[in-house]
């Protein structure tokens, strides 16, 4: 992490406002690395003058530790493997992972969501070691270790420490394989609790909940996450995952009589503050009441690719006034670029078209999927990221001018360029709080 000051003032050749490209902006902060002004910028100095400048990524959903699985679970034997088979070899990692590889694993793979240009982190947080059920000590270590690996790294993170129970509907028990990821209600609550009092009001680290999915906790362990929430962390986000697999909503059906979405329409109120993560197999009339909820969908379309979930309907979802995030979930890819592309593809390849989403033509549809993204990411997140406007966080993302592909462009072919055919080499500085964090 930098432990240069945050800079005062950042000049913009060109900046990424909500409403679109501007030219020359002076992009003032204060202390706490919160934009605090935006003017046009003229003969005064600033601390540092970026080219092409974006809000930096905001990644909604990742479990760090199955970067380690990457290369591994690509060798197929069996013409049926399918997302379970890729869960038991998933088992089979996260039951040795200790403290330490947490650390080492998340702040790797943390740097490299930078490098990338994501500067937010979302960590969906279940490996919470192979524990006595009766203490909190291994799962506040492997918390720990995610927020020291956020902070040595300085990319800004949500915390989602995940509360999983079953192995499965129908109450099922939970497997030995499982056993990392399974803590008593109370344990869970308590490492909330204590999460709150060691880490309060820092800058670059937040908590949210996270029910794992409806495979893993019932009505009652819900309810008491929820309520926890209401008096330790008011209005903290909700993450979930549902609706991912078939065999997973048919289950839901069998167990409880319902598809996952309906059955959280009915016996919660999930609002702006929530999140769905994948949610690939919704319905319509449970993406209607989703855009109607104003609940953020999280998708994370490499890992839905290589798992072989489905395909989400983005631009149906869009077009009926839906709200779209990005994550990397299992990390088996780390760029934000790569994630629009595939929905973007995706949508062109459902619908036979090029203009899938039906754009007027006044930004690209790079700019359009970066921005919807970005927007996406802010509301899943809860954090005043995403915008360069005043209140909103200094995390921002220079593209340069001056790479093969990007020379003699504008800024809105440049950012088509990043999310269409672009690495992380169209990326020179990437800054969060006002930092430079980029290696
Ligand atoms: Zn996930």
């Amino acid at each position: 992490m930098s432990t240069s000051m945050p800079f005062q003032t950042i000049g913009a050749q060109w900046a990424l406002l909500p409403d679109g490209w501007h030219q020359n902006i002076c992009i003032e902060l204060d202390q706490s690395g919160t934009i605090v002004g935006l003017n046009s910028l003229g003969d005064q100095q600033t601390d540092i003058v970026l080219e092409v400048t974006v809000p930096g990524m905001i990644n909604v959903h990742s479990h760090a530790f199955q970067r380690r699985l990457l290369g591994r679970t690509q060798r197929f034997g069996k013409p049926n493997d399918d997302f379970w088979s890729w869960r038991t070899a998933m088992y089979a990692d996260v039951d040795r992972l200790t403290p330490q590889d947490q650390l080492e694993v998340s702040s790797s793979l943390f740097q490299e969501l930078v490098n990338h240009g994501y500067t937010t982190v979302c960590e969906f947080h279940y490996a919470h070691g192979v524990q006595d059920k009766n203490s909190a000590e291994i799962p506040f270590l492997m918390s720990e270790a995610v927020i020291n690996a956020s902070q040595s790294v300085g990319i800004r993170l949500l915390l989602l420490p995940v509360l999983y129970q079953l192995g499965g509907f129908g109450e099922r028990p939970p497997s030995r394989e499982q056993r990392s990821f399974v803590m008593e209600t109370e344990v869970f609550l308590g490492l909330m609790d204590h999460l709150k009092e060691i880490y309060p009001d820092n800058p670059l680290v937040s908590f949210g909940y996270a029910p794992h999915s409806l495979r893993a906790v019932e009505y009652d362990a819900i309810a008491a996450l929820l309520e926890h929430r209401e008096q330790t962390f008011p209005d903290s986000p909700v993450h979930i995952h549902v609706s991912e697999q078939v065999r997973e909503v048919n289950e839901s059906v069998l167990g409880r009589g319902t598809t996952p979405i309906d059955w959280l329409f009915s016996n919660f109120s999930p609002d702006d503050k929530w999140c769905f993560i994948h949610a690939t197999h919704a319905t319509k009339g449970e993406l209607k009441k989703i855009v109607q909820a104003q609940v953020t969908i999280g998708l994370c379309p490499t890992t839905e690719g290589d798992l072989g979930d489905g395909t989400f309907p983005h631009a149906e979802f869009l077009a009926a006034g839906g709200h779209l995030a990005i994550g990397s979930d299992s990390n088996v890819c780390v760029a934000p670029t790569e994630e629009l592309r595939l929905i973007d593809y995706q949508a062109r390849m459902a619908s036979r078209k090029r203009n899938a989403f039906k754009l007027d033509g006044s930004v690209g549809s790079g700019t359009y999927l970066y921005q919807t993204a970005l927007e996406g990411g802010r509301r899943a997140s809860g954090l005043a990221v995403g915008r360069i406007e005043v209140g909103s966080k200094a995390d921002l993302v220079e593209l340069t001018q001056n790479h093969p592909l990007t020379t003699g462009k504008s800024p809105d072919e440049i950012l088509n360029t990043f999310v269409y055919g672009g690495t992380k080499e169209l990326i020179d500085r990437v800054v969060i709080n006002g930092s430079i964090v980029n290696r």
